[in-house]
């Protein structure tokens, strides 16, 4: 199986609006993979789930497979084809773009995750 989709050890392990998440605390912060299927849009699978109008994490690190596309509420656009580094500031909106399942390596602090690494609290110009 390509390694990038396979059982993670030492994760744990949940499955939110179709999106495959895997998480594992390294010293302070937290090391997760997220694997967003195809189709996957988050206003319309996480959103009923999650309560918010937007997606209000930021999510730093590697978009390793796939494309991913969105929008903040300001207008502002991002397009992201992997291999990718990404910063993605709270307040947008994301989808995944053609066949293929798009996959985010990503590192977060928990509920300080904006202040521990330096993002707004909310995206705007
Ligand atoms: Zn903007």
């Amino acid at each position: 199986m390509d390694p990038l989709h396979a059982a993670l050890e030492g994760a744990e392990h949940r499955e939110l609006g179709g999106a495959r998440i895997d998480v594992v605390r390294a010293g302070t912060v937290r090391v997760g993979r997220v694997v967003y299927p195809p189709g996957f849009r988050w206003s319309t699978h996480m959103k009923p789930l999650v309560g918010t109008e937007l997606c209000e994490h930021a999510h730093v690190g590697l978009l390793a497979q796939g494309r991913v596309q969105g929008a903040y509420a300001d207008g502002c656009r991002f397009d992201f084809t992997a291999p990718r580094v990404v910063a993605i500031d709270p307040g947008h909106d994301a989808w995944v773009v053609g066949a293929e399942p798009a996959v985010l390596i990503q590192f977060d602090a928990e509920g300080d995750t904006c202040r521990r690494f330096g993002f707004p609290e909310r995206h705007r110009h």
